[in-house]
């Protein structure tokens, strides 16, 4: 099969170029069909980085999964086999890094974003974790996370400006930012 790179990351919201597509594919666990998409994660690392040397080699891969916005309601993984660095020098070992996942973290910035969106269409917890293919303390993590909660302020700034703004589906919030640097001061939901 032939794979376009590129478009497939694109399509589920990947940036980083080190990344390089493997194999995509269907597996069913525990009732549930997720599609799979197995890719490699490796750069040329120039330096340790815990003592600097130069003296690095690559050594092997370890498996790491994330999770990936879905695309038709059927949960997206990613299997990475993330390269590893050996350094000849200190002796520690190493792994490659990406901006799209988070370490120690499966869920990928894409899926948050999604999370987000569907939030703002007033859908309900359960709904949005069915259509991400999250669990529900996930949606609702994500959720809490993006509130803005108001907090007092030493001094307000000289000129106010007020408004509202349609926050999730037909629900209005306030807002509140300074006029002359359009730093938001407060949101309430509403
Ligand atoms: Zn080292």
């Amino acid at each position: 099969m032939s794979l376009n790179n590129d478009s497939i990351l694109k399509l589920v919201k990947l940036t980083d170029t080190n990344l390089h597509v493997l194999d995509i594919y269907s597996e069913r666990k525990r009732g549930v069909t997720s599609q799979v998409i197995e890719a490699t994660l490796s750069y040329p690392l120039t330096h340790c980085p815990h003592c600097h040397s130069k003296a690095l080699i690559r050594n092997g891969y370890r498996l790491a999964h994330a999770k990936l916005p879905s695309i038709n309601g059927d949960p997206i993984r990613l299997l990475v086999h993330k390269q590893r660095y050996l350094c000849h020098t200190c002796g520690h070992t190493c792994g490659a890094r990406s901006s799209n996942l988070k370490f120690n973290h499966t869920l990928t910035p894409g899926v948050a974003q999604q999370t987000i969106k569907l939030a703002k269409q007033s859908l309900a917890g359960t709904t949005i974790a069915a259509l991400t293919g999250i669990s529900n303390t996930s949606a609702a993590r994500i959720i809490n996370a993006e509130v803005h909660r108001p907090y007092r302020l030493k001094k307000l700034p000289e000129n106010l400006c007020f408004d509202e703004f349609r926050s999730t589906g037909k629900h209005m919030s306030f807002i509140c930012c300074d006029a002359d640097s359009h730093r938001l001061v407060v949101t309430l939901p509403g």
